[in-house]
């Protein structure tokens, strides 16, 4: 038994510009990823079988001057 995470790879959407992200999926359900395009990161975590919370943490780049 390894105490280390499996990450798979998974594609979506960039819920700050739509374009495609690959990420990768542990077998805990957490999902982590980052926009190639907006440089948006985005991280689901897995709380329950109903409940999961996502993170999003937006590049500088996209902030306002
Ligand atoms: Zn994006």
């Amino acid at each position: 038994m390894t105490t280390t995470k499996k990450w798979t790879p998974i594609t979506w959407h960039c819920m700050n510009c739509g374009s495609k992200v690959t990420g990768s999926k542990s077998t805990d359900g957490d999902i982590r990823g980052e926009c190639s395009k907006c440089k948006t990161v985005m991280i689901r975590k897995h709380k329950s079988r109903r409940h999961s919370t996502v993170e999003i943490y937006k590049s500088e780049i996209s902030l306002p001057c």
